[in-house]
């Protein structure tokens, strides 16, 4: 109720609770100014809210206080701004709230006349700072965040490849979260934003070092690895290497002791392997084989006449025709001196003969030309095929019986075992002989 006849003591009661109910109210105002994020905050927009609000229509119809003619004195609205800021001050922080007195102190030796403005002011500055500061926190936040998580993805990742590593890789993981929940301690206890940030700040520079220190041992990790398997490489390939000259001298060594030095056809021990597997596969697949020899006739003659070395050098051209004349799957071998073996897989009786006679002829009509010296010479061949119960010395016996019967028939000729029968004697006739 007003009260003209109040006394100055209660007139100062009375104008110190007026002051506090539009302290509130510039408070309120203020802050919804604030959310509203309006940029336009001065002393004329408060005082215009100010006639909206219901509490302020409320006292200033309340005339009572201000007697006619009386003013407000200066230091009345010191203290009415005084009170402002302290009840504005009383919802902020301590580092705030001595930033703010500060302010006041400015605000309060200030002229009178701009005395409210620099007090909205001051304060639009604080919610500004603290507004800012909220946004600075924020994005530490998001900053924070975005590393936590790109921490998880790589740890988790990391936790992943890690089973079964080092023990160091979980103190780690242990390290790291420590630092993460102390991070989170942080938010928790202080409500300093500066300190926050701080902690922040210290607790992130630990854990990149920490991570930075892991992708540091991965790296020599990695090096190592990359060295262990460099050197295990190297190992491999003089492993393959030293394998390769072995298998070659190894089939070098095979090649010599299967090979005839001088034709480079095979020799008699290729022949002795030879003859036994065509025996085993014509006992177990029954296919029809051949077996023929030959021998230069007269040879002795040939050495004889141009020398020994003419001689060697005549049989390696025999051996080059019979490369030349005999197929790809024929086995040829020197049996010895000027003896020659031949093993024809899939070949009956009559048609090896037809093949000797073939090469016969065809040495018989060749001219060995060596130097000055042009040689005719002519062969012999005795051609035997495999049978049931044959074995290495059975069908090659037959074969040379043939042969001797070409000898004895003459030379210059190809006889088969059926000509033996046909000349009314058998093979053991011709090894008794
Ligand atoms: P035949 O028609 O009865 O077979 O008469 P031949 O002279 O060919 O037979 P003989 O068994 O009497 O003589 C074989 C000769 O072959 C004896 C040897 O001087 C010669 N000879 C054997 N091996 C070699 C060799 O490696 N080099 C040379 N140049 N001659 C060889
Ligand atoms: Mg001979
Ligand atoms: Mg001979």
């Amino acid at each position: 109720m007003n009260s003209p006849l109040l006394d100055d003591a209660h007139q100062e009661t009375f104008f110190q609770e007026k002051v506090q109910v539009l302290a509130d109210e510039v408070l309120t105002i203020i802050k919804e100014l604030h959310e509203e994020r309006s940029t336009l905050v001065n002393s004329r927009l408060i005082a215009k809210k100010m006639f909206n609000r219901e509490s302020v229509q409320k006292l200033l119809d309340d005339h009572g206080y201000l007697a006619k003619g009386r003013s407000v004195s200066n230091d009345q609205l010191k203290q009415s701004v005084d009170t402002v800021v302290n009840r504005f001050a009383e919802s902020l922080p301590l580092a705030v709230r001595e930033h703010l007195s500060r302010l006041k102190d400015q605000c309060i030796a200030s002229s009178s006349e701009d005395v409210l403005d620099t007090t909205v002011r001051i304060m639009r500055k604080l919610f500004n700072s603290i507004s800012s500061r909220v946004n600075e926190l924020e994005a530490i936040l998001q900053t924070t965040n975005r590393f936590l998580s790109e921490m998880e993805m790589y740890l988790k990742k990391e936790m992943s490849s890690i089973e079964g590593k080092h023990h160091e890789d979980v103190a780690l993981q242990n390290s790291i979260f420590s630092d993460i929940s102390m991070i989170k301690q942080s938010f928790d206890m202080s409500g300093d934003i500066r300190m926050i940030k701080e902690a922040v700040f210290n607790k992130i520079a630990n854990i990149t070092i920490t991570i930075e220190q892991k992708r540091e041992q991965e790296m020599s990790r990695l090096e190592e690895t990359k060295s262990t398997l460099e050197v295990m490489h190297r190992k491999m390939r003089d492993i393959v290497e030293e394998a390769e000259v072995i298998r070659k001298r190894s089939f070098d060594t095979e090649i010599e002791s299967l090979q005839d030095n001088l034709t480079k056809l095979f020799n008699r021990r290729a022949y002795d392997k030879k003859i036994e597997e065509t025996l085993a596969n014509f006992n177990r697949y029954n296919v029809s084989s051949s077996l023929m020899i030959f021998d230069i006739d007269n040879f002795k003659q040939i050495n004889d006449k141009y020398g020994h070395r003419t001689g060697d050098l005549t049989l390696r051209k025999i051996a080059e025709i019979f490369k030349e004349r005999f197929r790809k799957n024929d086995f040829i071998a020197r049996y010895g001196g000027e003896e020659f073996v031949c093993i024809l897989p899939h070949t009956g009786l009559r048609e090896a003969k037809e093949v000797a006679e073939h090469i016969r002829a065809f040495i018989e009509n060749t001219v060995f030309t060596f130097k000055v010296n042009k040689i005719r010479l002519t062969i012999t061949a005795g051609v035997s095929m495999f049978r049931k119960r044959d074995n290495a010395s059975t069908v090659f016996e037959r074969a040379d019986a043939a042969l001797y019967l070409g000898k004895k028939s003459g030379r210059n000729t190809v006889k088969t075992e059926d000509d033996i029968e046909k000349s009314g004697k058998s093979v053991s006739d011709f090894f008794i002989e």
